[in-house]
């Protein structure tokens, strides 16, 4: 258990941005950074030992400045789509970014994923602590945020992600992590064939643009079905008007969860390598994405790779897209002097 840190240039502001390597005794390495609070790579052996990179994503800093697809981020203060790009609270109307169209996705132009945030690392725990400072009306949103999101690499091969927060009005608490995962390394090529499970009877259909009709439909004798495990590639280009609305999975799985405590929500299989993850939150709600849009800027990426669609996927857990505004959802409104506090874990097998 060791966490190293070197330098990894300079941000867009000219500071100073920092890559801390954290490992475990099994030959796990993540490294994440203080811009962006981003996973930066995730080094996992396969069943001959081998480690390698799992997550999309740059070889350089100045990668993550645009970093269109969202690559290992931070996403805050809200994860998903708002629709119209507008929120009421305690009867007042903020606006926020038109990023997507007339709707905000992933709060707009100015996201987490593009701050620097401030670093501690913690030895004794193996994790690095990212905390953040958004103020009132930032991104649109009401309320001094006081934020952190904590990565925790355990020797159970566990990535933990958790996050606090406080605000000191009323506002809007939804942050995920948005990495992409393909099994067989970040550049393999198509994770079709990864075999998926979703503890997820429901889902939350969508119209056009991603933002959900309201309605909670059961996955039963559909497509969207992982209740039993199957390849993501099986029904991906199933004749169903969900899948063709989104280009392939972009949708939200409502958590089958009697509780609130953090419960295994998703496994993903790969048979090539042999390597397998587990998906653990307290969240209500996983975005399973598919990957349908990744690098349609053609962009060079890690190792020099160009990612195609489908080159991996992502499993963003979070509240439901639209719960500020969809009163039939479990609302993501942290009310003054709360704490948001939530913990998500990727868990890795071979
Ligand atoms: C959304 C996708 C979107 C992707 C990158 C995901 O969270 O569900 O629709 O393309 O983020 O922005």
């Amino acid at each position: 258990m060791a966490i190293t840190s070197q330098s990894f240039g300079k941000s867009p502001k000219g500071e100073e941005v920092t890559l801390f390597t954290i490992t475990n005794k099994n030959n796990v390495k993540a490294t994440v950074m203080d811009f962006g609070a981003i996973l930066v790579n995730l080094y996992v052996p396969d069943k001959n030992g081998e480690a390698k990179d799992l997550v999309l994503g740059f070889d350089n800093v100045e990668g993550y400045f645009k970093n269109s697809g969202y690559f290992g981020s931070t996403i805050g203060r809200n994860s998903n789509r708002i629709e119209n790009s507008q929120i009421e609270i305690n009867g007042i109307v903020y606006n926020l970014d038109k990023n997507e169209g007339e709707n905000n996705l992933h709060a707009g132009f100015n996201g987490y994923n593009l701050r620097m945030w401030t670093a501690k690392v913690k030895e004794e725990e193996n994790a690095v602590e990212f905390s953040l400072m958004s103020p009132d009306l930032d991104q649109g949103f009401p309320g001094n945020f006081n934020v952190s999101v904590t990565y925790t690499l355990t020797d159970d091969n566990e990535i933990k992600i958790h996050y606090e927060g406080v605000s000191d009005k009323d506002t809007v608490a939804n942050l995920t992590n948005h990495s992409y995962f393909n099994l067989s390394g970040h550049n393999s090529g198509s994770m079709k064939e990864h075999v998926l499970w979703l503890k997820a009877s429901n889902y939350t259909p969508v119209v056009a643009g991603g933002i959900p009709t309201g309605e909670i439909a059961p996955v039963k004798g559909t497509p969207m079905d992982f209740t039993t495990a199957k390849a993501i590639g099986k029904d991906i280009e199933a004749d169903f008007e969900q899948l063709k609305l989104t280009s392939g999975y972009d949708h939200n799985y409502v958590i089958d969860r009697e509780d609130d405590k953090v419960i295994l929500v998703a496994t993903v299989e790969d048979a090539k390598s042999g390597r397998k993850m587990e998906v653990y939150t307290d969240c209500v709600g996983i975005q399973f994405y598919a990957g349908n849009f990744i690098n349609t800027d053609g962009e060079v990426c890690k190792e020099g790779t160009v990612y195609n669609r489908r080159d991996a996927l992502a499993l963003e857990t979070q509240f439901f897209p639209n719960s500020a505004n969809e009163k039939n959802f479990p609302s993501c409104i942290l009310k003054a002097g709360e704490k948001y506090d939530t913990t998500t874990i990727y868990k890795f097998m071979w």
